[in-house]
């Protein structure tokens, strides 16, 4: 691609991340990159307050407590990227915003903030259940996993009905683990007419979905979504679509997004969009 860009990535303002945000911009722009992202985790319902968080949320939930620090982090990279963004032509400033329905006020708040380009809307993990690369899915039978997977589709659609966010992160998230940690393949067919209304929504509110080439550097091998849910967003109309690494290290800024776009032009796609101040703008590609 003549223009490369990557709309999806993480510093180590993300507790799962290990490169600093300089360190990730300084590679981006070795690789001339012409618009990128850097998009820190922002899972809305780790947002409390531990001793809050404790007494609302955890029950079942294994989460390392480092997470509990996601509101200062998530804030403190909106305020550093912003700020690299004079060095860094081509920075964007970015959030994934995680679950925002399972905390409106804590979505609310980063929603607001001002220096934001772009928000990535994610669901990471089911309500009341832990992030699917957690889930022992060599303990659930069959029905459970489908059971899982619809659960899953149900909420990502009333997040497109109700969330503010801008694209939707990495749909398909579970197959990484699913399919591609556990060897477990699913027929996805019987969950289309639920991914085709979560499209609808997204194209009548004006929002995208990003192709997320993480899923090329794992186990699993494929984009997320691949190539027959792109071709189902463009059959329903949708034309906003980014293209995003999810790179947790420097290293891995921009793999796979040639791949990325390939497919998106298979599928029908001549533009790729970026976002400036929430505004989408595309770029041939
Ligand atoms: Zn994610
Ligand atoms: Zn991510």
């Amino acid at each position: 691609m003549e223009n490369l860009l990557d709309l999806h990535s993480h510093s180590s303002f993300s507790p799962d991340a290990k490169d600093g945000a300089e360190l990730m911009c300084e590679r981006a722009k070795e690789l001339g990159l012409s618009a990128y992202a850097l998009t820190d985790h922002c899972d809305c319902n780790f947002w409390l307050p531990a001793d809050e968080w404790e007494r609302e949320n955890a029950r079942a939930l294994t989460v390392d407590r480092e997470m509990y620090g996601v509101r200062d982090y998530a804030r403190a990279s909106i305020k550093t990227v912003s700020a690299l963004k004079e060095k860094y032509p081509f920075l964007l400033c970015g959030i994934e915003l995680g679950q925002p329905l399972q905390n409106p006020v804590a979505a609310a708040e980063i929603c607001a903030m001002r220096e934001l380009d772009l928000i990535i809307g994610s669901h990471h993990m089911n309500a009341g259940r832990d992030d699917f690369y957690w889930l022992d899915y060599g303990s659930m039978d069959i029905g459970e996993i489908y059971a899982l997977m619809s659960d899953y589709f149900t909420q990502i659609c009333e997040m497109c009905t109700r969330a503010d966010f801008d694209v939707l992160g990495h749909l398909t998230y579970p197959l990484r683990y699913i399919t591609g940690e556990c060897g477990i393949e699913l027929d996805m067919s019987r969950f289309y007419e639920q991914i085709r209304e979560i499209f609808r929504r997204l194209i009548g509110r004006g929002k995208g979905i990003e192709i997320n080439t993480s899923g090329l550097r794992q186990r699993y091998g494929r984009l997320l979504p691949d190539r027959e849910y792109v071709k189902l967003y463009r059959e329903c109309g949708g034309e906003i679509l980014t293209l995003g690494s999810d790179a947790h290290c420097a290293a891995d800024i921009a793999k796979g997004i040639d791949e990325g776009a390939e497919l998106a032009r298979e599928c029908g796609f001549k533009y790729t969009a970026y976002f400036e101040r929430r505004e989408a703008r595309f770029m041939s590609l």
